[in-house]
C-alpha cells in the first residue's frame, strides 16, 4: 500500500519511532471505514500486541491528526471518532441513535471550501461537514410514540 509507506516515512522524518504496535494502529486507521474511536482501535490492536497501551493509541492518533493525515470527528460528550480511510474532503452523516457514521461524496467539499475562501479571504486548510439524524436501520426499529 503506497499511502502507508509514505506515512511511515513522514512519521520517521518527524522523529517518531515505528514499533510493530504503532504500525498496527496505523494500518487499522487507514483500513477502517467505520470511523472508530481510540478505544475501538485499542481493542483491535491489543489481542495482537498485548503490550500496547491506550496512551500509545492516543499519541499516534494525535500525531496523525496534527499531520492532517486523519480526520477527527469530535462528538463532544460522546468522544471522538477517527477517519483515516477516506482522505478526500467529504461530508459525514451521523446517526444520533446508533452512532454509525457514513461518508457522503454527494457534497463537493473542495468546491465549497474554494468558494468560501474566495468570498472571505480565508486560507482554508481543512474542513468538516456533519449531518446529524437517524439512519434507515434505526428508523425501522424505533418504537412509535403514543
Ligand atoms: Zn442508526
Ligand atoms: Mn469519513
Amino acid at each position: 500500500m503506497d499511502r502507508i509507506n509514505r506515512l511511515v516515512d513522514r512519521l520517521r522524518e518527524s522523529g517518531f519511532r515505528m514499533t510493530p504496535q504503532r504500525m498496527a494502529i496505523l494500518r487499522i486507521l487507514l483500513e477502517s471505514t467505520t470511523h472508530p474511536t481510540a478505544e475501538q482501535i485499542y481493542a483491535q490492536v491489543k489481542p495482537i500486541f498485548p503490550m500496547t497501551s491506550l496512551a500509545t493509541v492516543y499519541k499516534t492518533v494525535a500525531l496523525l491528526k496534527e499531520m492532517h493525515e486523519i480526520l477527527e470527528i469530535n462528538l463532544g460528550d460522546s468522544g471522538s471518532r477517527y477517519d483515516g480511510n477516506n482522505t478526500l474532503p467529504h461530508a459525514h452523516l451521523i446517526c444520533v441513535q446508533c452512532s454509525q457514521i457514513i461518508d457522503s461524496n454527494s457534497v463537493d467539499l473542495s468546491q465549497l471550501a474554494n468558494n468560501l475562501a474566495a468570498q472571505t479571504g480565508f486560507k482554508i486548510d481543512h474542513q468538516r461537514l456533519d449531518f446529524f439524524g437517524i439512519c434507515p436501520a434505526c428508523q425501522t426499529s424505533l418504537i412509535p410514540q403514543i
